[in-house]
């Protein structure tokens, strides 16, 4: 019998065209456009993942994360997934079963904590907040006065409403509770004023495609020395052995004890990412998303736009646009792309239907992209 026996019956053997990809200019919630060093970081050669090379450029890229996230905790590195995964990593490692989770819920993101919390057996309380809206201390004070948590979950820049939640006056009401503080960092690392060792964070976490300029795929994540502690004084193992930081640490640290492929290209084009970072300087880039962020705002009030978050806690990196009525949100949205190959986003949530989301994050937060959306939406909000 010839070898085309072994074949499923039915599918064509189609040969596909050679990829060809469309040139987009990514002003939505994640991705955001990857800067070009980044692309040709991610062409060069594997080498195998505990090559010295390797090892070295995994020490190089937990150094510039601590740069990066304004720490020295020794537990920094990225995880192998998305955001969703660094997320998922800390629920696991920081909360037991029947364990008390406090997670704040103004947005898409809080809710995922929680449900991920409850997944894993937290007894969650949910604090909750109008979309858009953040948390006052107070607000925080009481619940955690009242449910005791172990855990206090928040979310510092929600891209699904484009609120900035300030941090610092959060860690101090967790602590004197004997709580830890896990702070989802994943819209603002990069892109917005974030000290974890400062403001005392316990946990933190990002992902890459946001505002480090990098595509999506690594997930990088710190704790400080109570996280530590909470790890070490565990009752039961982590329950998800590909996230567990007990493991993951071995692999990172000296001991380079194999537990899984790290993504080598993703990894390349994460050092390259957090090379640039620290070329630019992170001031510098937070300024940077700010004065941006501010020409979109002026720019879009002179269109007789409104934004949806009050200016004094608008979020740099992620904007959403109030849809003036009478307009057809996903007509406009679809003519940015097939007419001006720009992407934006929509609301979620309780927000679907009624924001655009604009993102201007990493490489992506450049004046020339606020011009060219500003044109664009000028041109076909008259039309
Ligand atoms: C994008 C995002 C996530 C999830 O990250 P993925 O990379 O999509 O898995 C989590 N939290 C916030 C605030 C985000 O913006």
């Amino acid at each position: 019998m010839g070898d085309q026996n072994n074949l499923i019956p039915g599918p064509s053997p189609r040969v596909l065209e050679k990829l060809v990809v469309p040139k987009r200019i990514l002003l939505g919630p994640g991705p955001s456009l990857v800067d070009p060093q980044v692309l040709e970081a991610m062409a060069c050669p594997l080498v195998g993942h505990l090559d010295p090379f390797f090892l070295q450029l995994m020490d190089e890229i937990q150094e510039s994360l601590r740069y990066t996230f304004q720490t020295r905790n020794r537990l920094t590195l990225p995880i192998s997934g998305t955001g969703t995964a660094a997320m998922e990593t800390s629920v696991v490692n920081m909360v037991e079963p029947g364990d008390r989770v406090l997670v704040c819920v103004n947005g898409y993101f809080g809710s995922r904590i929680a449900e991920m919390a409850a997944r894993h057996g937290g007894d969650v309380r949910t604090l909750q907040r109008r979309w858009g809206e953040v948390f006052t201390p107070t607000q925080i004070q009481e619940a955690v006065d009242e449910f005791s948590p172990k855990v206090v979950a928040i979310v510092q820049a929600e891209t699904s409403t484009g609120a900035l939640q300030s941090i610092e006056e959060i860690t101090p009401i967790v602590h004197a509770a004997g709580g830890i503080l896990v702070v989802d960092a994943v819209t603002s690392l990069g892109g917005v004023p974030l000290r974890v060792d400062e403001w005392d964070i316990d946990v933190c976490y990002s992902g890459t495609q946001k505002c480090l300029g990098c595509p999506p795929g690594l997930g990088p994540i710190t704790l400080g020395p109570r996280a530590e502690e909470v790890l070490h004084q565990r009752k039961t193992p982590v329950s998800a052995f590909y996230f567990d930081l007990s493991l993951l640490s071995k692999y990172w640290g000296t001991e380079r004890m194999y537990h899984h492929t790290a993504p080598i290209t993703a990894n390349y084009a994460l050092r390259e990412g957090l090379r640039l970072v620290a070329e630019e300087g992170l001031e510098s880039r937070w300024s940077r998303h700010r004065r941006n962020a501010e020409k979109l705002w002026d720019g879009l009030e002179a269109l007789g736009l409104r934004c949806h978050v009050e200016k004094p806690h608008r979020l740099p990196t992620l904007t959403t646009v109030v849809v003036p009525p009478g307009i057809d949100d996903l007509q406009v949205r679809r003519r940015l792309l097939e007419e001006y190959a720009i992407e934006i986003a929509g609301g979620l949530g309780e927000l679907k239907g009624k924001v655009w989301r604009i993102g201007l994050m990493g490489y992506s937060s450049r004046e020339e992209n606020v011009d060219l959306l500003l044109d664009a939406l000028k041109n076909l909000l008259n039309k």
